[in-house]
């Protein structure tokens, strides 16, 4: 029998990281964790080290990286701490390694994931915001080294499940038409336009169908993450922004689709748990048990969908404007997402202040080429900046 996977999971402490280690712990034979990371849940990081015993752990300083070395010897561990994106990026591309599950949140995971690409690693991508930001550069070094990408969104996961296997030859020469991603509309999609003004961080986290992280809960219920998405979407299938549409689903049961000039329409359908991308992707081309209950379609009963309505959704207006400005426009969008957010997050902005942080950032600054990383940070750097300044502005 050959050798188990050597897995990295970046972001281990996380949503998606906690998930991906319960997948892997039901197939010891397939997989051993090579690496976890952590980043402020420094006991729960420790707990999983126990619990899974890999040959290094990352956290984000040396303080803390002396802490959990010491309780690791205590507990008569191996497991050797490594400290901030120097040691992500050395987890991410060492040689012993697999595959990598990219699942750091946010602009923090585009370095490390880059990394595992550049080392030609498989990487399960579930931190869309490193594909937002540097979707050419990223799908460029993804060419270059010959990494296999597989998506982890859910959304993502069910296209590349429906699509042909050379769908890498481009949409139209494989009769692809259109791509139908797939959004629950989140906590907002009912309540009064009068009420948004007045919402709350705890009840744009309370997500009616999946349990998720705090920053991408409140992108759902502002669909800032179907427009993330949809910039995704069109990197990994090479797709035009006006090839995806977005259709309002509630259940959450169909996780996309694809329209077929031919009529045909396919759809991936599951219960509304990560761990089945996690699992496809871990296992593809092969298919493992993911945990996941199977779907109960007496239970589900009906399905409904409806169109976006961007008055209620602005995020998802700007995000189609920002991925058909290309170039810099998308990293700006992230960025200044990111920075409304984290205030949304802290009590300091209102939930619709969100989108007018966002539209003012994007239209202060010039769209620009980023022909590389630094260029990516750079515009990442001034979209932070300019947020930030509204922000001050605004008292906050
Ligand atoms: P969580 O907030 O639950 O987890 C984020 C992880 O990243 C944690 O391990 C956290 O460490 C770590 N982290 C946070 N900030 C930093 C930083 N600056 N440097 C290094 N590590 C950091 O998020 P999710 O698991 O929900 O999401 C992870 C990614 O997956 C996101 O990009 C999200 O968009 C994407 N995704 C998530 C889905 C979900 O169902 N949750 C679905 C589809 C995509 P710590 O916890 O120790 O602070
Ligand atoms: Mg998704």
């Amino acid at each position: 029998m050959s050798r188990p996977q050597q897995i990295t999971v970046l972001g281990a402490t996380g949503s998606i990281g906690l998930s991906t280690l319960d997948v892997i712990a039901r197939h010891p034979e397939r997989y051993q964790v090579f690496a976890l990371s952590g980043f402020t849940r420094l006991s729960e990081l420790l707990a999983l080290c126990v619990r899974h015993v890999p040959q290094f752990a990352v956290v984000p300083e040396a303080i803390a990286a002396r802490g959990l070395q010491d309780d690791l010897r205590a507990a008569g561990l191996p497991t050797r701490v490594l400290v901030g994106e120097e040691g992500l990026c050395q987890v991410a591309s060492a040689p012993e390694v697999d595959a990598v599950m990219a699942a750091i949140v946010g602009a923090a995971g585009l370095r490390p994931t880059l990394a595992a690409v550049e080392a030609g690693k498989k990487i399960l991508l579930a931190n869309k915001e490193a594909l937002v930001m540097s979707g050419a550069l990223f799908m460029q070094a993804v060419r270059k080294s010959g990494s296999v990408l597989l998506p982890i969104d859910s959304e993502h996961n069910a296209i590349f499940q429906c699509m042909p296997q050379d769908f890498a030859r481009g949409l139209s020469s494989v009769g692809v038409r259109r791509i139908l991603l797939t959004a629950s509309g989140g906590p907002f999609r009912q309540t009064p336009m009068a009420e948004l003004a007045h919402v709350s961080p705890d009840q744009a986290c309370a997500h009616p169908n999946w349990s998720m992280g705090r920053k991408i809960s409140v992108d759902s219920a502002s669909m800032m993450n179907k427009g993330l998405e949809l910039i995704e979407a069109c990197w990994l299938f090479d797709a035009k922004p006006a090839q995806v549409e977005v259709v309002i689903h509630p259940q959450s049961v169909i996780h996309s689709l694809v329209d077929y000039v031919d009529g045909s329409v396919l759809a991936q359908l599951g219960n509304p748990d990560m761990r089945t991308p996690i699992a496809n992707a871990l296992a593809w081309p092969e298919r493992i048990d993911s945990g996941v209950a199977p779907l109960d379609l007496f239970a589900v009963a009906r399905l409904d969908f409806e169109a976006p309505d961007e008055q209620r959704f602005p995020c998802l207006r700007l995000a189609r404007q920002a991925a058909e400005a290309g170039d810099s426009a998308p990293a700006m969008l992230n960025a200044a997402n990111e920075v409304a957010v984290a205030a949304f997050l802290d009590g300091r902005v209102r939930y619709l202040e969100i989108a007018s942080i966002i539209e003012e950032v994007l239209s202060l600054e010039p769209v620009v080429a980023l022909d590389d990383l630094d260029a990516v940070f750079t515009a990442d750097a001034k979209a932070r900046i300019l947020a930030e300044q509204w922000l001050s502005r605004h008292g906050r």
